[in-house]
């Protein structure tokens, strides 16, 4: 079946047709385009083409376009943009030069390690990456053998291969697409609580690709299930729903469910707001500073009774205007600006509450040993990374600066499940603590300083922030040349500004994705 779209797209179909207006200069004549014979492309009938190959930090990368010619999927470049859209039967995905985030269907984000970049007007994207977006979000399965090269495309033995959801004039509208046709005595439905369930009968498909949750006014979350003899599809709902019209679409194979609630009126004026809030939600609009310690807690103490609250407080407020000029419509939400003692709960409580989208929490690092030195960026995770226990102890430490009432708060909390809540933020909160770090190395490297890079750890001031958040560790208070320039008003500007040059590098590139 989808051999036969393939074709389909071959033969001069709408997407073929897209695709001839970014036709550039024949692929023999260019310059530095890759090379071949590394990788291996097998089509489903066991044909075999020749992948061009660019080889980045020891990963092969290849040519979506080409990847798009040699297996006749459709694909839309803009040039200009620098993004490309391939499109594989109804599944969309939207590549961006030089940018971790990439687009299924303009609902869902996904971060990729390895960034797609830009090169001879192309977007080229690591083969490993793409053979996981492939496999993880449309119908087909596409397997790379790293030790043998072969890039092998397949077909999921599916017949449902998409659930979309769309808000119509009358009600909701949900559209199941299908490869084959189902009879109507094949379909059922029922609602049960909050739920709502739609059967098929013969229906197979791939839970991985069916479940997300979606930003709709009725529905808020799609379930897929795959039985033995059926497919089973439920939805979330918000409201209750008075009437379902269900139909096996005419002309089509798509399955057609109309879900009516009684908040018509309403829904009309969402609808309209619909797509621009779905985007606006997703804007970074707060960010959340929260310079550590504080108070009763001086943190660490170092080189000539220096404390560490001392430094980050400053830091902290010269980031904060160091942000507003860089973005001005960015609301900046601080945890404390003056010398008082906050418990770390309530630091994540103030930035939640403020609805923040970023958490930034600083801090100045110190060991026993006066020769350690250097700036890291962490991030949360319950792995126990042995460089960082040292650190992680310190800062976690605050709490016992805390009335018992407070601490009781970290009792019985599993680290690891605290963790898993913020599962979704975590490869965002990576990826911020990479371009923190990185802008850092920039200003404080030419200081002298050492770059210690990004690292892991579970942090307590981390937990319960629903929004990526990263640590930084601005240096060693206990090392006599960096207590030194920590206390300097230039190094505290360079630390500011290079912060606020990372957080601006993240929103960019986050925000462009969208
Ligand atoms: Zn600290």
């Amino acid at each position: 079946m989808l051999r036969r779209r393939f074709l389909q797209f071959l033969s001069g179909g709408l997407f073929s047709g897209l695709t001839g207006l970014f036709f550039r200069k024949p692929l023999f004549a260019m310059q530095d385009y890759g090379s071949q014979g590394k990788l291996v492309l097998i089509l489903e009938n066991g044909e075999k083409k020749q992948l061009f190959t660019f080889d980045k930090s020891g990963e092969y990368f290849i040519s979506v376009k080409n990847f798009s010619d040699l297996t006749g999927l459709g694909i839309f470049t803009n040039i200009e943009k620098r993004k490309t859209v391939l499109y594989v039967q109804d599944t969309k995905i939207k590549f961006t030069a030089d940018n971790p985030f990439v687009i299924i269907n303009n609902d869902q984000i996904i971060q990729v390690v390895l960034e797609p970049f830009w090169k001879e007007g192309e977007i080229w994207i690591a083969v490993e990456e793409l053979a996981r977006l492939l496999s993880g979000y449309s119908a087909l399965k596409v397997s790379y053998n790293r030790a043998t090269g072969e890039v092998i495309l397949g077909n999921k033995d599916i017949n449902v291969t998409r659930v979309d959801v769309f808000t119509k004039q009358n009600g909701v509208m949900v559209q199941l697409s299908a490869t084959k046709k189902f009879a109507e005595k094949d379909l059922s439905t029922k609602k049960v609580n909050n739920w709502f369930y739609l059967e098929i009968i013969g229906g197979k498909l791939d839970p991985k690709v069916i479940n997300r949750s979606v930003s709709n006014e009725l529905i808020t979350e799609i379930q897929a299930v795959q039985l033995e003899q059926a497919a089973s599809v439920a939805f979330k709902l918000k409201n209750d729903i008075i009437d379902i019209h269900l139909s096996s679409g005419d002309g089509s194979n798509d399955i057609i469910l109309n879900l009516v609630t009684d908040q018509q009126l309403e829904k009309d004026m969402k609808a309209r707001e619909d797509l621009h809030e779905q985007k606006k939600k997703w804007l970074i609009d707060t960010i959340v500073i929260d310079p550590g310690h504080g108070g009763k807690d001086p943190g660490a103490v170092g080189v000539g009774k220096i404390k560490e609250k001392d430094i980050v407080l400053p830091v902290a407020l010269k980031l904060g205007t160091a942000l507003k000029n860089a973005l001005p419509d960015v609301n900046i939400v601080y945890t404390r600006d003056t010398d008082v003692f906050i418990p770390l709960w309530q630091r994540t409580k103030i930035a939640n509450q403020a609805n923040g989208k970023l958490f930034v929490s600083l801090h100045c690092n110190s060991n026993r040993s006066s020769k350690f030195n250097g700036f890291e960026t962490y991030f949360l995770s319950s792995e126990k990374d042995e460089r960082a226990k040292d650190v992680v102890m310190k800062e976690n430490q605050s709490i016992e600066f805390e009335e018992s009432e407070d601490k009781k708060r970290y009792e019985g909390i599993n680290f690891v499940l605290a963790t898993l809540a913020q599962n979704a933020f975590i490869k965002q909160s990576q990826y911020l603590a990479s371009t923190v770090q990185k802008k850092m190395a920039l200003k404080l490297k030419p200081l002298g300083m050492n770059d210690r890079g990004v690292k892991q750890g579970p942090f307590w001031v981390m937990v319960g922030a629903t929004m990526p958040n990263v640590l930084i560790e601005m240096g060693f208070i206990s090392n006599k040349f960096e207590s030194k320039l920590l206390m300097q008003k230039s190094t505290q500007q360079k630390l500011a500004d290079s912060i606020c040059d990372g957080i601006v590098k993240y929103k960019t590139d986050f925000e462009s994705s969208i």
